[in-house]
């Protein structure tokens, strides 16, 4: 899951980032206001503090809710109720109050997905590859490829990301729950097979030192 994080305070997004991106988030920050509408589409949950230096946190948020349908959680100081309140009316799916703890974060977090669930696609469409994520079938210009259950994970992530790119270490993470060397040659093997069996080694680009992600149009269903 990608998460954009708009914290101005250092301190906040300093302790916050590593335990996130230690539960397999991919986390970006920004610090302030500007650029956040630029980014909001490559994620999947805006993680946005209502007190920034350059833009009320409430505007902010309507204007992300007026181009994007992403999720919104708000985070307001202590006793800020009406900005929260604000918040909510202005198209954010919840809040949290400062300061909150990791595990409360990632509940809510989790939660928003899940009452969003069901609007997500569920199939991921590029040119003639179509991969069914809650069928777990892929199928090539019409025809079914049989993948192993680790392939078609492996596959599923990396399409899931929808162009983003895909860092090796959450792959490792979230196919074979541990990352070492091992692994990382298991996946690198992986991959080298399903562009085989795709017959379409295009697409999935090697982003050198980063990871993976698709290549060519990915088509919205
Ligand atoms: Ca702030």
């Amino acid at each position: 899951m990608r998460v954009l994080l708009v914290e101005d305070d250092d301190r906040v997004a300093g302790a916050l980032i590593p335990a996130l991106v230690r539960r397999g988030l991919a986390i970006a920050r920004l610090a302030t206001g500007a650029g956040v509408l630029e980014r909001v589409h490559e994620v999947d949950v805006v993680l946005l503090d209502l007190g920034l230096p350059d833009i009320d946190g409430v505007t902010l948020c309507r204007q992300i809710r007026a181009v994007s349908d992403v999720a919104i959680i708000v985070v307001s100081a202590r006793g800020e109720v009406d900005d929260r309140i604000q918040g909510l009316r202005a198209g954010a799916d919840d809040y949290l109050v400062k300061p909150y703890d990791v595990e409360e974060l990632m509940a809510r977090v989790e939660a928003v997905r899940r009452r969003r669930g069901e609007n997500e696609p569920v199939v991921i469409r590029v040119g003639d590859v179509s991969v069914d994520l809650s069928r777990h079938e892929v199928l090539v210009d019409g025809r079914t490829v049989a993948l192993s259950r680790k392939e078609f994970q492996v596959l599923a992530l990396v399409a899931g990301a929808r162009g983003a790119v895909c860092s090796r270490e959450h792959v490792l993470t979230e196919v074979w729950g541990h990352r070492g060397p091992a692994e990382s040659r298991s996946l690198d093997v992986h991959v080298a097979t399903l562009r085989t069996k795709l017959g379409r080694p295009a697409l999935i680009e090697t982003v050198r030192g980063v990871g993976y992600r698709l290549g060519g149009q990915v088509a919205r269903s």
